[in-house]
């Protein structure tokens, strides 16, 4: 049987006044697979994952976490880094810990060793590095089924964006679904399916190679997948 659905858009579409943002995306997310969200900046990237998540609401279409509306039960079941990394910036790493565990019940929050050091540390104060780590570390800390990942590695080092994508994979390993945004060619590569954006529409679904087929409709539109690497 095929792993269960997680994640599903149908149809999906967001306007901003005269604006569409995302226009009828269709696209699911399955149980231990990495799905690469790819496209230039502005694509509806982000849009996308909030409607996902039910940050933000469809205009038309529907999504649907869980099998389900995606509203409050079912968010506690994934996990979402958001661009920006979404913490609270101006009490400590220890205090943004206690406030995921009363979100999430009292499960939670063990936080990687590199940050013992910083426990007591106001979040604006410690390194971009540790606030990443901290961010992840509370996106997993209740063992959600999925993981939303907004541009988790943009502006980070190699080495450092290589242990993140160690995570990622751990994470697809152990039946975790994934739905991650990037630029990067290389990380790309590590997905398990890549849907390619631009303009709000999806352009297409496949692998690295499969985008890139010279007989594919997609190279038709070559400029978007130039584009979307181009950063
Ligand atoms: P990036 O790679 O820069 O994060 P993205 O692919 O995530 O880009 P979105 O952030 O989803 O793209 O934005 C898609 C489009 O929708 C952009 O033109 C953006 O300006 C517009 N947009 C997004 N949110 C809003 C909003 N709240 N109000 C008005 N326009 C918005």
């Amino acid at each position: 049987a095929e792993p269960p659905v997680l994640a599903r858009a149908d149809g999906a579409t967001r306007r901003f006044g005269a604006h569409t943002a995302v226009d009828d995306m269709s696209l699911d997310v399955r149980a231990g697979e990495i799905v690469g969200l790819i496209g230039a900046n502005g694509a509806g990237k982000t849009t996308f994952l909030r409607m996902l998540i039910g940050l933000e609401r469809p205009d038309a279409g529907t999504t649907e976490l869980f099998d389900g509306p995606p509203d409050n039960p079912a968010r506690g079941r994934m996990g979402y880094v958001p661009q920006g990394l979404g913490l609270f910036r101006t009490i400590t790493v220890d205090q943004n810990v206690e406030f995921t565990r009363r979100v999430y019940g009292g499960r939670g929050a063990s936080l990687p060793a590199a940050l013992d050091e910083v426990r007591g540390s106001v979040v604006n104060d410690i390194g971009l590095g540790r606030q990443r780590q901290l961010a992840f570390a509370l996106a997993l800390s209740h063992e959600p089924e999925l993981l939303v990942l907004d541009e988790p590695t943009s502006g980070v080092d190699p080495l450092a964006r290589a242990r993140l994508w160690d995570v990622i994979h751990e994470q697809a390993a152990a039946g975790r679904g994934v739905i991650v945004t990037t630029h990067y060619l290389q990380e790309a590569e590590q997905c398990s399916r890549l849907a390619l954006m631009s303009r709000g529409r999806l352009l297409g679904v496949g692998s690295v190679a499969d985008l890139t087929a010279g007989t594919t409709a997609v190279l038709v539109r070559s400029d978007a997948w130039q584009e979307a690497f181009a950063a």
